[in-house]
């Protein structure tokens, strides 16, 4: 629709008329059981159930291992088990059944119920390496209450999606209705129900539980019992503004999941399986890739978001085209090194080739950067004196070597965070930031966002100063409380 006009004529002449369902469509859809965990999808699963990082995941995953005996080997890649531990299947169901009071004993009976295993999409020879699927142990019993809150999280997707694989289908029933008011406006409306739980009901879920899809279309919901040809009233008629979003920021559990594939988007469990050996880092590496980046500052947290910096940003803008910037890089050489395990590439080989892309690229920047200066960004006029102000190495000022200016100067680095040019350049505007900034660490070493403040002391200079109520009451390190209070109710404090 192109302009909140046109909308307008539409919501005043549908209001209290009576339509009709023009358009009923329902259609079935079945979901199998996802397959077994590996590392990188558990990390995931925790990740975006959770908020963990793949780090965190991975510590509980290999206590589990280690100190509780509870889980098997989680560094794998292999998201299937050998024929040699189908006997095993139906103990192990046995032992998590009667483990965590009786959390898991219906899904257990099941298993315990089935005459023939549904082992198609669960055993798989050709697809185990070194290790396994992530599974729970056979052992005389799980400690379940020496685990911490972490490993219980952990523990507990390991043993649900160990019952669900062998469950069966979960069915959905999807509706789509079409309601037309006065012959012409078609109003769109699609719901689901979940028909039978299948492998879903091992996660509690009885009725429709599925996240919803917020599109155009509004989110998918409960519908009432509907016939085409019914006549339906218009209750309640609005128009809405709304605009088309980009793509969403990498969580932690979505960048896993593009390093798996190397940056291809596949949707589909099965391909992703089959792309596995040409993705970025392996499952042991990846948390620590994600952290190393993190750590040199190229990339930052924000809640749950992962957003690149201003150094990451000219980091991938210096190297232009280079194939150091591209994903399928990494993923080549993963594809090699797996080569060379199975004797179809040789070591030698591969690394004359690193050795040769080394150089290369070493002598190649050194000519592409010789001379480079990282273009100073420009901010506008010093709100003291007028001059240009300009980025240096440590701060923005209106120094210049021809003219000194007149001293003012925003430095960078502020509470652990260096102040990006979009937070100067809205300081000098206009004395203060809109919204809170993020990324700062408190002495605790947890970080908080502060809104910031340009306040002139009394020895007339001028600095950037925490523009919320627990710095203007002398509060020095923010707590996690004031935290929550600086971004959302600034009177509490
Ligand atoms: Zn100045």
């Amino acid at each position: 629709m192109a302009s909140a006009q046109e909308a307008e004529a539409i919501v005043s002449a549908c209001r209290s008329q009576t339509g009709t369902i023009t358009k009923l469509e329902k259609s079935e859809r079945k979901e199998r059981p996802p397959l077994l965990y590996d590392l990188t999808s558990l990390q995931r699963d925790a990740n975006s159930r959770f908020g963990f990082s793949a780090r965190r995941t991975l510590a509980a995953a290999q206590r589990l291992y280690e100190e509780h005996t509870a889980l098997t080997y989680p560094r794998t890649n292999s998201r299937f088990l050998t024929g040699d531990l189908v006997p095993q299947i139906k103990p192990i169901a046995r032992l998590v059944g009667s483990t965590n009071g009786s959390a898991y004993g219906r899904a257990s009976e099941y298993v315990l119920g089935l005459d023939v295993l549904p082992l198609g999409r669960v055993v798989n020879d050709a697809r185990v390496t070194d290790h396994h699927a992530i599974i729970p142990t056979l052992a005389e019993r799980h400690p379940v209450d020496k685990f911490s809150d972490d490993d219980r999280r952990v523990y507990d997707l390991v043993v649900r999606r160990f019952l669900a694989v062998f469950h069966p289908e979960a069915v959905f029933e999807n509706t789509r209705v079409e309601t037309t008011v006065l012959s012409e406006h078609v109003f769109r409306t699609r719901g689901k129900l979940m028909l039978v739980p299948g492998w879903r009901g091992v996660y509690g879920e009885s009725a429709d539980g599925e996240a919803a899809s917020d599109d155009d279309e509004g989110r998918e919901q409960q519908l009432p019992r509907l016939d085409q040809g019914e006549d339906a009233l218009v209750r309640e008629v609005g128009s809405e503004e709304k605009e088309t979003k980009p793509p969403r920021r990498y969580s932690e559990g979505s960048l896993l999941a593009a390093m798996e594939t190397a940056g291809k988007l596949v949707e589909e469990e099965e391909l992703r399986e089959a792309m596995k050996d040409s993705g970025i880092g392996t499952p042991a590496t990846r948390a620590a890739i994600i952290e190393r980046l993190i750590q040199v500052g190229y990339v930052e947290r924000e809640g749950r978001a992962l957003v690149v910096t201003e150094k990451g940003l000219n980091v991938i803008k210096l190297l232009g085209e280079h194939a150091l910037t591209s994903p399928g890089l990494t993923g080549d050489w993963e594809h090699r090194l797996a080569n060379i395990e199975k004797g179809s590439d040789s070591r030698k080989a591969f690394m004359g080739d690193i050795v040769k892309f080394t150089s290369d690229t070493v002598s190649e920047l050194d000519t592409r950067l010789k001379g480079v200066r990282i273009p100073r960004a420009r901010l506008g006029p010093c709100p003291v004196c007028g001059h240009e102000i300009v980025e240096n190495r440590k701060g923005y000022s209106c120094w210049s070597r021809e003219d000194p200016g007149c001293g003012f100067v925003i430095w960078k680095s502020k509470a652990g965070k260096s102040l990006p040019v979009s937070v100067a350049r809205e300081l000098i505007r206009t004395g203060r930031t809109e919204k809170p900034v993020s990324g700062f660490k408190g002495r605790s070493g947890r970080s908080f966002r502060a809104r910031l403040a340009l306040e002139q002391a009394d020895d007339g200079k001028w600095r950037v100063e925490f523009d919320e109520p627990w710095a203007r009451e002398g509060a020095r390190a923010p707590s996690p409380a004031s935290e929550a209070a600086a971004t959302e109710e600034p009177a509490a404090a």
